[in-house]
């Protein structure tokens, strides 16, 4: 993104591993910029994310390169490399914080899928992030959000008004089983952009 452009603008930023990306992460963020009329989703492949344990994750530059192969036909998404740049644990706070430091007009959404936004208690400065951009909370099989308030009784009041739910077709994909597939050779076609696919195959990637 160009710091002089989208002075007032609607920004999206989609944070995940990536690891690979899927129909699911692309039909949230679609579904974000429509219905909240976002310019611009900016998706940010995590270098390290916090939650994500003790599993090695794929080298970050055939994550990033993933993700600009699956949103290179959509002129509203972009990719940003500034977590893998920032190389370590990526919070998202940092990020947020960047973005909002060079548009500072801009009002910022983060986009999340419903598993992420019931975690988001466990966020380092939660309350700062939510001074900082609203959520949006994309529904996700598996994940109920009947109940997000109650879950999140824990943030102050007012807070919960700042993360929306936000309904979206139904898909069971998930990188977890894409990655397990592809080991047992079965079928990834159709969960993920055909280029995705490709790309996995010619480098070899989640054979082991
Ligand atoms: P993994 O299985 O490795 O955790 P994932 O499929 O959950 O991968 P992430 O990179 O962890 O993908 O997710 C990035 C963001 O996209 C998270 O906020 C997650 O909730 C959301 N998301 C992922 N898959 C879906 C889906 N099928 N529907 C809605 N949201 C999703
Ligand atoms: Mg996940």
């Amino acid at each position: 993104m160009k710091k002089e452009q989208n002075k007032d603008s609607k920004i999206g930023i989609m944070g995940g591993t990536f690891d690979p990306i899927h129909y699911g992460h692309l039909v949230a963020a679609e579904g974000a910029r429509h219905h909240f009329g976002l310019d611009v989703v900016v998706f940010v492949p995590a270098a390290r994310p916090p939650h994500k344990g003790m599993r090695e994750i794929t080298d970050p530059a055939h994550r990033l390169n993933m993700s600009v192969l699956a949103t290179a036909s959509n002129p509203n998404f972009e990719v940003s490399d500034i977590e893998i740049k920032r190389r370590g644990t990526s919070f998202t706070i940092d990020t947020v914080n960047y973005f909002h430091q060079t548009w500072p007009q801009s009002a910022i959404y983060f986009i999340t899928g419903a598993d992420a936004v019931l975690e988001i208690l466990t966020w380092r400065r939660v309350n700062e992030l939510l001074d900082l951009c609203s959520f949006i909370a994309a529904t996700r099989p598996g994940y109920r959000l009947e109940n997000l308030a109650g879950s999140l009784n824990g943030l102050p009041p007012g807070y919960i008004d700042k993360i929306s739910v936000m309904e979206v077709p139904a898909l069971a994909i998930s990188s977890t089983d894409i990655r397990d597939r592809v080991r047992r050779e079965m079928p990834v076609k159709y969960l993920l952009p055909e280029e995705v696919e490709n790309y996995i195959y010619e480098k070899g990637l989640y054979l082991d």
